[in-house]
């Protein structure tokens, strides 16, 4: 039973294809394991279809006195703390750097075809990786103890996704987020101090959040984050290169 979802506002952005990238990449991951949100975002899309058809037709009537209302002004840019200038970096409100951006994903996916799966297998078993991912190349594994880690090749902005696997008993030590991190777990499941979570469960943490996720049976899950997360009990100094390397 899934019991963290993206927020009604997350749900709203994604379906009015508003947010960056590879935050709806996992945001469709999770809709794709969630009967729940599933349901939420069909509705969300026959509402805008309906929308967009009398803004069409109240468009007319009004001619042009309707404004969008700034993206940067919005509770869901608030709540999760962006600056003005961020956001700016994030939704690419330049034209041309969304041109450059668009060609430079192009040019990374044609040169990245070979390398995309379907499936991966950790530790013996088989997991099948959500329909929302698997035109995205997956690159190296990298391990550091009982954690291993596999960029998306994504080019986002400051954003980076990843699948993490934290093994059977692994921990990440303490520690906060400077941006923010979400996760959506594909297989397994953890536990930390707000709760436990299992597959399916999608939580979007920032810097008010400390917490030290610990699994026993291990994990496997879909991550975006934007920044390195930073440490903060004892040994920061030796641990926080365990943080970039989480990003
Ligand atoms: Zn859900």
């Amino acid at each position: 039973m899934i019991k963290h979802h993206p927020t009604s506002s997350v749900l709203r952005h994604f379906v009015a294809g508003e947010l960056p990238v590879s935050v709806a990449v996992i945001v469709a991951s999770h809709v794709e394991l969630c009967d729940e949100c599933r349901a939420a975002v069909q509705l969300l899309t026959e509402q805008a279809a309906a929308q967009a058809f009398d803004d069409t037709v109240m468009g007319e009537a009004l001619s042009g006195l309707q404004s969008d209302t700034p993206i940067e002004d919005d509770e869901f840019f608030k709540a999760f703390d962006f600056d003005a200038a961020t956001v700016s970096d994030i939704t690419g409100s330049d034209a041309a750097n969304m041109i450059e951006s668009i060609t430079e994903q192009s040019a990374l996916i044609n040169s990245a075809l070979a390398q995309t799966v379907n499936e991966i297998e950790i530790s013996g078993t088989r997991i099948k990786l959500p329909r929302a991912i698997k035109s995205i190349a997956l690159r190296e594994w990298q391990g550091l103890g009982k954690l291993s880690r596999a960029r998306l090749a994504l080019e986002d902005q400051e954003l980076r996704a990843s699948l993490l696997h934290i093994d059977k008993g692994g921990s990440v030590p303490c520690h906060t987020h400077k941006g923010f991190e979400i996760t959506l777990i594909l297989r397994g499941s953890f536990e930390d101090e707000m709760g436990s979570y299992r597959e399916g469960d999608f939580m979007w943490l920032d810097g008010d959040h400390t917490h030290q996720p610990v699994t026993k049976e291990g994990c496997v899950c879909l991550t975006v984050s934007s920044d390195a997360i930073h440490f903060t009990q004892g040994m920061s100094q030796l641990l926080n290169p365990i943080g970039r390397f989480i990003y």
